[in-house]
């Protein structure tokens, strides 16, 4: 039996408020939602980053997200927009390691928000990391 949770969940092991499908993804209800509605959208294919999954699952789990987003703020009447969220590693605060986004909706003044960080960064620092990132994107 798979540990993952979210393996469970899928595989019907563990009970879960399913919202809604596809081939590849899968979106059910947060158990400790930070808002009412919160949704968690997964790949069916156990992965831990983001950044393995396969095309087609990066598309279908982002199609899922928009759809069930568009779903929230016609469902719920006090949601007046969507914030998303995916932890990627535990040192992003990733718990599950099975890819999943949050899908949260919002209202005003509901109180969760991101905490502010960062400063204004130099012109030089910008470029020099932004040079870095995209050679290692057009690398092979
Ligand atoms: P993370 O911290 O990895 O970004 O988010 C993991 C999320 O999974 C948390 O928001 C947590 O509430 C949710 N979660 C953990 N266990 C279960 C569970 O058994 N069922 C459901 N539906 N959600 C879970
Ligand atoms: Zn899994």
């Amino acid at each position: 039996m798979c540990v993952c949770i979210f393996c469970q969940i899928l595989s019907h092991q563990i009970p879960s408020i399913r919202i809604a499908e596809s081939d590849r993804a899968v979106a059910f209800l947060d158990i400790r939602p930070v808002n009412p509605g919160h949704v968690l959208v997964v790949p069916r294919r156990h992965v831990a980053s983001f950044t393995e999954l396969e095309d087609v699952e990066g598309d279908q789990v982002f199609d899922l997200v928009r759809r069930v987003g568009r779903g929230l703020k016609a469902a719920l009447p006090g949601c007046e927009g969507i914030s998303l969220s995916l932890a990627d590693g535990e040192a992003a605060g990733q718990e599950v390691p099975h890819v999943h986004f949050h899908v949260i909706p919002r209202s005003t003044g509901d109180g969760f928000g991101w905490r502010r960080f960062g400063e204004q960064a130099g012109r030089e620092t910008l470029e020099a990391t932004g040079a870095l990132i995209r050679q290692s994107l057009e690398s092979p």
